[in-house]
């Protein structure tokens, strides 16, 4: 197997499209031409995961946070960050970044912590805007499925829990072919009637080139007659944090204890608990402070993040239990989640999970 394929199946999984303007993911360092002799997954990836890859002969990093982040401008071996692609580099090591996407995804890491402390009804919880896009083409019907099929096989219509959702009205269209052209049917000169079926079909704005593409290729016209317009809905399924429902509620001081052993927590920083009960719980792996009234839109009355500052804490206002839980804690699943991905996938291929812990931050008693 070519590390192509792997990134292939990985930018399946979220798609590099949907990072955050600032993020960097996607694959960052070596040659995707290279046969993979095997993946070592971790949360970050530092000189002693490189070390672990080559150790355990995987020539593939698959990480959450990308070792390349700000962009470098040299590579002289200054800074933890240099050293690391450098060693990856010299050791021909190939690294991939999953970041930002990932968590904007439902079946993210978010997903995963959602599933861990058994909340349902989840969704988004802050939706992304824009993103969506609409295509209308106009297709005879003796090539309707051909067209159609070969438009959800490239990512249109898909809306939330359901694929292949089109729409189709049947018409009639006219052209009429000009001497240089070479008419699927009719004749030269000719005004041409066709039974034609219009279909309408959203999609994710990243997906527009494989759309068309398919669209071109399936199609028996010589000149496609199609349009693409942008939508201002929000796409349901893709955006940050999560919010969801506990089975039954609990008391705060239950909830935090929960989070504490899910997540294997040392310590949990918060504010002052409210004294009411806790259903609907709000969640973002990672640095989610600025999803707070997103939370509290969403009537959550706890919501769990990392690297929440103390002034932040302050805007919780005494309307909602604000925890953070940790960086790395609250992420750690992401390691679970891409390897499991992707050893259902390669079921036959070598996938590692790191088995070093690359939490930088320790706790004192
Ligand atoms: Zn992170």
């Amino acid at each position: 197997m070519k590390i192509s394929e792997a990134v292939t199946l990985l930018d399946k999984l979220a798609p590099p499209q949907l990072q955050e303007s600032y993020d960097n993911s996607g694959f960052l360092v070596g040659n995707r031409e290279n046969e993979c002799t095997g993946i070592l997954v971790s949360l970050d990836v530092t000189e002693a995961i490189i070390d672990e890859a080559a150790e355990k002969n995987c020539n593939l990093v698959v990480a959450h946070h990308p070792i390349i982040f700000k962009g470098l401008k040299r590579l002289t071996g200054d800074g933890f960050v240099q050293r690391t692609v450098m060693k990856a580099i010299k050791n021909d090591i190939a690294v991939y970044a999953i970041h930002t996407n990932l968590d904007n995804v439902l079946h993210g890491v978010n997903g995963m912590l959602a599933g861990l402390l058994g909340l349902s009804n989840t969704r988004v919880l802050d939706e992304k805007q824009g993103g969506l896009k609409k295509l209308v083409t106009f297709v005879p019907t003796d090539h309707l499925e051909k067209v159609r099929s070969a438009l959800f096989a490239s990512g249109g219509g898909f809306i939330g829990n359901y694929d292949e959702c089109s729409f189709n009205l049947e018409g009639t269209g006219t052209f009429r072919a000009l001497e240089d052209g070479n008419p699927y049917v009719g004749e030269i000169g000719e005004r041409h009637y066709e039974k034609e079926v219009r279909i309408e079909m959203i999609f994710p704005a990243y997906a527009e080139r494989n759309l068309v593409k398919a669209l071109l290729e399936s199609h028996p016209y010589e000149e496609v007659a199609y349009y693409i317009s942008t939508l201002d809905n929000t796409v349901r399924s893709i955006g940050s944090g999560i919010v969801g429902d506990l089975e039954e509620e609990i008391s705060e001081e239950e909830l935090l204890f929960m989070i504490k052993n899910v997540l294997g927590a040392e310590v949990i920083r918060h504010t002052e608990l409210l004294g009411q009960k806790v259903k609907r719980v709000a969640l973002c792996g990672g640095s989610g402070f600025f999803l707070l009234p997103a939370a509290k839109r969403a009537g959550a009355q706890a919501f769990i993040t990392a690297d929440v500052k103390y002034h932040e804490f302050f805007e919780a206002d005494g309307e909602i239990l604000l925890a953070d839980a940790g960086h790395y804690e609250t992420e750690q699943y992401t390691v679970e989640l891409l390897a499991s991905y992707l050893q259902k996938n390669f079921p036959t291929f070598a996938v590692l999970k790191s088995e070093l812990k690359t939490n930088p931050v320790r706790y004192l008693y």
